[in-house]
């Protein structure tokens, strides 16, 4: 007879699993995730918001090893914070214009659009670098919970689960940061 595990079953080796291996840091005690179950297939199947480890419902049931993985990643997501990052661009914002007005440029001549211009492309590639910075830390995490060569079978389970045998670029990306370390 097939051995068929019910959703609650599921739920409950998830949130085992973040009672397992979440570990907050040592002077940010942020209190263990939320499990929270989603029922669409996102384009980010798994993340940490705010409180929240938001799994998309068609990942409950993947191998142990994908669920461990995913859970040590998102839980180095948000024991330091990751989610809130994001909130950093709106006084970043405000800075560009206050620069722009502190060094006299007049709002709506051309050197401020030009000021403003650059202000974006820099906001542009610091948001880039820092979540890159994001998922290398979080890998991080997961590859001393997990071990890396689970983090890297998980990796890899995601990306031909999109329906491609060809990794998404930054899975790839992100395999061989893991194998270098
Ligand atoms: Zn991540």
């Amino acid at each position: 007879m097939a051995n068929t595990v019910s959703a609650a079953e599921l739920i409950e080796r998830w949130n085992q699993d973040i009672t397992e291996l979440y570990q907050p840091h040592a002077w940010l005690r942020v209190p263990r995730p939320w499990l929270c179950i989603t029922p669409r297939h996102t384009e980010h199947r798994a993340a940490s918001i705010i409180f929240w480890l938001k799994v998309d419902a068609d990942l409950l049931g993947c191998p142990d090893y994908v669920r461990r993985a995913i859970v040590a990643h998102e839980c180095g997501h948000h024991r330091n914070l990751h989610s809130l990052i994001p909130v950093l661009t709106v006084p970043a914002l405000s800075t560009i214009d206050g620069v722009l007005t502190r060094i006299g440029a007049p709002p709506h001549s051309m050197a401020y659009y030009a000021g403003v211009a650059v202000g974006l492309a820099l906001l542009g590639v610091t948001t880039v670098i820092l979540s890159s910075w994001k998922e290398y830390k979080a890998d991080a995490y997961a590859a001393q919970k997990v071990g890396t060569d689970n983090v890297v079978a998980a990796l890899s389970w995601l990306g031909e689960d999109r329906g491609t045998s060809v990794l998404p670029k930054e899975l790839e990306r992100r395999i061989k940061r893991l194998r270098s370390t």
